[in-house]
């Protein structure tokens, strides 16, 4: 049997230990107002969020998935259309697809776990159907939007980002989701600026999406009583609002820079067994993936670590055009460079509350292995 890790991927506890004051306080004042559904404090968040990221808009939804589908369907999209996407991603991305209504279709990945822009242009070309392209910043690394958007205008499709893994990231220098329909972001606990619960939101600086996705989070609505759209019930919670702007948001550029910080010492690991791929310009950090030469050796690598008390954790293991939840799952083999991530990545723990001791513990145990 393993030690019980004590360097966890998400040390939540360790997290209410820094913000539970703050926390407390932000749900107390929610509770004093009166007001629990889409008040000051979503408003204030949405604000805030959007300043801090650099759009005019932010609408904020019950969920990361949530917020991809209403982007979609805020930009037109729908039955009939085809969405291209990648199948190195967490499922949501393609259920956000399904749930717009719309048909997946998916390209391969490059070396980095991205969408392989060229694997986009052939799909784009022998599929003239394809109405929109779903690109991933996984692992908070992003894909090169000025590319995607040039190709994406030669076949007249527009762009939704899933950010989930990527607030605040910039690609050539531009907040995602600033010049595309907008990037929908992620407040599951485990994310960069994660809530104390679910949440989400989209990104942008279109002013017509916005107003477009405010109405589909609220049942459709236009005006109280009057529903133009069959729209969602996605409002962002108002205590998850509070917590988020009193607590987590405050400490967000210090714990994206904590993240990249930890990065920057896993480039210390030696070990020519483990291989450290990092885009040119990989913006933030969500998570540090790591690569092993085969599934057998990324299993032994895993075993290992945890024998040091060390967490890690494969993302993902299952390619999202393979899952049977949509309605054709495609053969692996399809997509070979995202199988092999799948067979061979490992992610180490990124979290900002590691110490430099923990760090410094993964780094020779990686090493030593
Ligand atoms: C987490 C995540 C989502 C879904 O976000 P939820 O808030 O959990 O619905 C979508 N896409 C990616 C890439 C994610 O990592």
């Amino acid at each position: 049997m393993p030690p019980t890790p004590d360097i966890v991927l998400n040390d939540f506890k360790a997290l209410w230990e820094r913000i539970g004051p703050s926390a407390l306080d932000a749900i107390d004042r929610v509770g004093r107002s009166g007001w629990f559904i889409l008040g000051t404090e979503v408003a204030n968040f949405e604000r805030e969020l959007a300043a801090e990221h650099g759009v005019a808009h932010c609408v904020g939804c019950a969920s990361g998935l949530d917020a991809i589908e209403i982007g979609l369907r805020a930009a037109g999209i729908g039955p009939g259309h085809e969405v291209l996407t990648t199948p190195m991603t967490a499922f949501a991305t393609v259920l956000a697809i399904l749930r717009a209504g719309a048909d997946p279709r998916f390209a391969d990945v490059d070396e980095f776990g991205l969408l392989d822009l060229s694997a986009v242009e052939r799909e784009l070309r022998q599929h003239p159907e394809i109405r929109a392209i779903v690109p991933v910043h996984l692992y908070g690394h992003t894909v090169d939007i000025p590319e995607l958007s040039r190709i994406a205008s030669e076949f007249d499709c527009v762009i939704l980002e899933d950010a989930a893994q990527a607030i605040l990231a910039e690609s050539d220098g531009t907040p995602v989701g600033a010049t595309t329909v907008g990037a929908a972001t992620s407040f599951y606990p485990t994310k960069n600026l994660g809530a104390l619960g679910d949440g989400g939101a989209l990104l942008t600086n279109d002013a017509d999406v916005a107003a477009t996705a405010r109405t589909l989070r609220d049942y459709g609505q236009v005006a109280k009583y009057e529903h133009a759209v069959a729209g969602l019930n996605s409002r962002l919670d108002e205590v998850q609002a509070a917590i988020l702007r009193s607590a987590v948001l405050p400490n967000l550029r210090e714990s994206l820079e904590r993240r990249a910080a930890i990065a920057q010492r896993y480039r210390a690991i030696g070990n020519p067994k483990i291989s450290i791929r990092i885009p040119r310009t990989p913006s933030t950090w969500h998570l540090f993936p790591v690569f092993t030469e085969s599934e057998a050796t990324r299993a032994s690598l895993q075993e290992h670590l945890a024998g040091h008390g060390i967490q890690t954790a494969v993302h993902y293991p299952i390619l999202a055009s393979a899952q049977a939840a949509v309605p054709t799952p495609l053969p692996v083999d399809q997509f070979p460079v995202a199988r092999t991530i799948a067979q061979t990545e490992l992610s180490l723990p990124i979290h900002p509350l590691l110490s430099d001791v923990q760090i410094d513990r993964v780094v020779d145990a990686c090493n030593a292995w």
